[in-house]
């Protein structure tokens, strides 16, 4: 469970990072004025009773950043201290996700202010329900489609879908993506971020001509992508030599055994203390001597205090806005290549668009149809914003905002202001 813990103003780096491409860009000032701001910020609180018979009051969210290049998208997060600030933030960033790797959708998010381990399933459940319900006057397939994110499953998503249905009086499976496969959901869907961050680190090591005989890698977070990610670039060859997790981190540099790992957890709950590697801090899993780190965790991970010890010649940020904008200065100075957050977990939301589009027509396909599809949305993406970067003389993650945010901003401008 991730706990909200903000220096700054999520949204206000948020900002600052669109500025920026938007210089590059040179955008116009109206048009700047424009995507600056979220179009719809919906805040709703809401009662649930719990199995003991009292009644708890929470707080949702679901925000709109921007729709002129289709519905919005964007995923659902239940986490303790969870502000409106937070979910702008994160909509804008969806809002480029979508943009840079081409796929037909604008940006939002949304969530709870509640630590959902601390619920029973049936409390869940009627938070669940009660929130769908709260949102409901925004969600619907052509309008806005959620997905998980933190603390959120696709249990969750099964019944966000059968609420919707509920009020429609039929299934509406393109309501929202990341559902079980039962009920319309997507074969690869929960793999795809773990598995679009592997086909991008891969691409990018082959880019930057890594001598290494087998790159390492460190990985930060053993949630749902985090383990995925592990899973797969050890499938793909790599050496898994650092994974940590809320507890702790573990490090060996001959590489981890992943099968006795995963059964530690099981039984500890942590990485932490097993056997068969060092213990490290998860501060000290960040500055290991690797060739690749995989933050996988929460957001403002790497920042002023800790980017000039990274020793790692690639980082690919899995988890949104792991990276301070301070820590990009200090990690471009030392030559380490970043691939960003909107590029480096796009996978999640590539999948959902193809489950959406599965949804639509009723029509669903096998995982190596997806996987192959990925592979192309997300190695053109890749080789998209590297152009951008090396023609506009910018590091990746201003290549990739600018090149986002000049496709959000095409469509602004040619739809014009209404009336
Ligand atoms: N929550 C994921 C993200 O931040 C997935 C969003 C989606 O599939 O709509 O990209």
């Amino acid at each position: 469970m991730a706990v909200e813990l903000q220096s700054k103003s999520a949204f206000e780096t948020a900002q600052k990072r669109f500025d920026s491409a938007a210089d590059v860009v040179g955008l116009a000032d109206d048009t700047r004025r424009v995507l600056r701001e979220p179009k719809r910020e919906l805040t709703v609180h809401f009662p649930v009773r719990h199995d003991d018979g009292s009644v708890h009051v929470y707080t949702g969210y679901r925000v709109q950043h921007n729709i002129s290049r289709g519905p919005a998208k964007g995923g659902l997060r239940y986490s303790r201290g969870l502000t409106l600030d937070t979910v702008k933030a994160l909509a804008m960033l969806m809002t480029w996700k979508c943009a840079v790797v081409g796929i037909p959708y604008g940006g939002a998010k949304g969530g709870v202010a509640v630590d959902p381990n601390a619920l029973s399933t049936a409390e869940l459940e009627h938070l669940t329900r009660r929130y769908a319900t709260e949102i409901a006057v925004l969600i619907g397939p052509e309008k806005d489609i959620p997905a998980p994110d933190l603390g959120t499953t696709p249990q969750v998503m099964a019944w966000i879908m059968d609420t919707i249905s509920m009020h429609s009086g039929h299934s509406v499976t393109a309501s929202v993506t990341g559902k079980p496969v039962d009920v319309g959901g997507s074969e690869g869907r929960l793999e795809a971020s773990g598995r679009g961050i592997t086909y991008l680190t891969l691409e990018a090591l082959k880019y930057l001509h890594v001598e290494d005989e087998t790159p390492t890698v460190a990985v930060q977070g053993f949630g749902h992508v985090g383990a995925s990610t592990v899973r797969l670039l050890h499938e793909a060859g790599l050496r898994i030599v650092a994974v940590g997790d809320s507890r702790g981190a573990v490090y060996n540099p001959k590489g981890l055994d992943l099968q006795a790992l995963h059964e530690h957890r099981r039984f500890r709950g942590t990485v932490a203390g097993f056997k068969k590697a060092e213990d490290v801090s998860r501060a000290e899993l960040l500055e290991l001597p690797v060739t690749v780190l995989v933050p996988a965790a929460v957001e403002q991970q790497i920042h002023e205090h800790n980017a000039s010890r990274i020793q790692a010649r690639l980082i690919t940020e899995a988890a949104n806005a792991a990276v301070t904008p301070e820590a990009d200065a200090l990690l471009n100075e030392k030559g380490i290549f970043v691939l960003p957050d909107i590029l480096a977990n796009s996978g999640g939301v590539v999948v959902s668009y193809f489950e959406w589009v599965q949804d639509l027509q009723a029509f669903f396909w096998e995982e190596e149809e997806i996987n192959t599809k990925l592979h192309h949305v997300i190695t053109r993406a890749f080789y998209e914003v590297l152009h951008t970067s090396v023609n506009k003389r910018v590091d990746l993650r201003t290549a990739a905002y600018a090149l986002a945010v000049q496709r959000v901003a095409n469509a602004s401008v040619v739809r014009g202001i209404y009336p």
